[in-house]
């Protein structure tokens, strides 16, 4: 159960830790969402950075016809950029850590959120691949600390996975849902174990494509046009890890190789990939060749 405003609240008031990659694309459903949203990161200069990307997103939606100018504008109205903690939080309802995957990191910040907010606020991460329990450990209401894992880019992904910890409480899992929804996005419940539900399945059908590149199956073209056009998957795996970057994708397999056993020992080729420097679209060349971004 909820302490303070309890289940009768409304939740208004989100704060986003971290206006990376993954922040940007939450606060801006956030605010599409009506939600009055404190964006949070450690400079003014990462904030505007940020803001400009949001903003560009934004009206790329006008160009499509997704939303309208006046929808634009109130949701940019609703995102304040902020460098302090304390003032990003003091007031949330709910808040959605998205700090780099680091546990020392997440494990300062919910230490500092018990510090900072409210009795009742949530307080979801979106770690990709950390043990919920693990970063709820530190708080001293880890019962509020949910798992909330959005997809990159977050403001076009549609599914959002909630993860639920030892501790975490039926009431946080199922505003974590709600707010979710008013996000615009369809959810899937786990309850906590490596890799949720999305990268462990991801990790192997990427680390299997790179076995089968290295005994010769064939090519990795064929590879990845043969799971589009024979599986219906959207994207080839090779496609998919130059995206992702083959060094991210690595870091899961070998902690899933170490918590779920052989079956995600990491294929010797992909490690001589990351080896080799070639980590995807980010550096111009993965398993394919990105003249642009060289
Ligand atoms: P990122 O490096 O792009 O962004 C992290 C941001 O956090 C940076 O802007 C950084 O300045 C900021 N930051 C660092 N320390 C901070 C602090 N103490 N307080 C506030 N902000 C701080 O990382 P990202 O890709 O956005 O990943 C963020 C989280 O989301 C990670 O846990 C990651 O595992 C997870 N995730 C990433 C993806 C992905 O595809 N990139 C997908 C799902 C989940």
């Amino acid at each position: 159960m909820l302490e303070g405003k309890g289940n009768c609240m409304g939740i208004e008031k989100v704060a986003v830790l971290g206006a990376g990659l993954m922040g940007r694309g939450i606060a801006h459903v956030a605010a599409l969402g009506g939600y009055q949203v404190a964006l949070q990161d450690v400079s003014d200069d990462i904030l505007a950075q940020a803001l400009k990307v949001i903003e560009g997103n934004l009206k790329k939606g006008i160009e499509l016809g997704k939303v309208t100018k006046e929808t634009v504008e109130a949701a940019l109205g609703r995102i304040k950029p902020v460098t302090g903690l304390k003032e990003a939080v003091e007031n949330a309802d709910f808040v959605i850590e998205a700090v780099p995957e680091d546990l020392q990191l997440k494990h300062q910040i919910f230490m500092d959120l018990d510090t900072f907010c409210p009795p009742h606020t949530v307080m979801a991460t979106n770690t990709s691949a950390k043990s919920i329990t693990e970063i709820a450990a530190v708080s001293k209401r880890p019962h509020m600390v949910v798992g909330m894992h959005f997809f990159n880019p977050a403001h076009v992904m549609k599914l959002v996975e909630i993860v639920r910890g030892l501790e975490t409480c039926d009431e946080a899992v199922r505003l974590t849902e709600e707010v979710a929804h008013r996000m615009g996005k369809e959810t899937v419940e786990v309850n906590e174990f490596p890799g949720f539900a999305t990268s462990r399945i991801n990790a192997m059908i990427g680390n299997e494509a790179f076995y089968m590149l290295m005994e010769g199956v064939a090519s990795a073209r064929d590879i990845d046009k043969a799971l589009k056009l024979g599986l219906n998957h959207p994207m080839g795996p090779f496609e998919l890890g130059d995206l992702v970057g083959w060094d991210t994708r690595l870091k899961v397999l070998e902690y899933l190789h170490a918590t779920l056993g052989a079956k995600f020992r990491p294929c010797p080729l992909l490690i001589k990939y990351v080896k080799a420097g070639r980590l995807g679209r980010k550096v111009g060349r993965g398993v394919y060749e990105y003249p642009d971004k060289k």
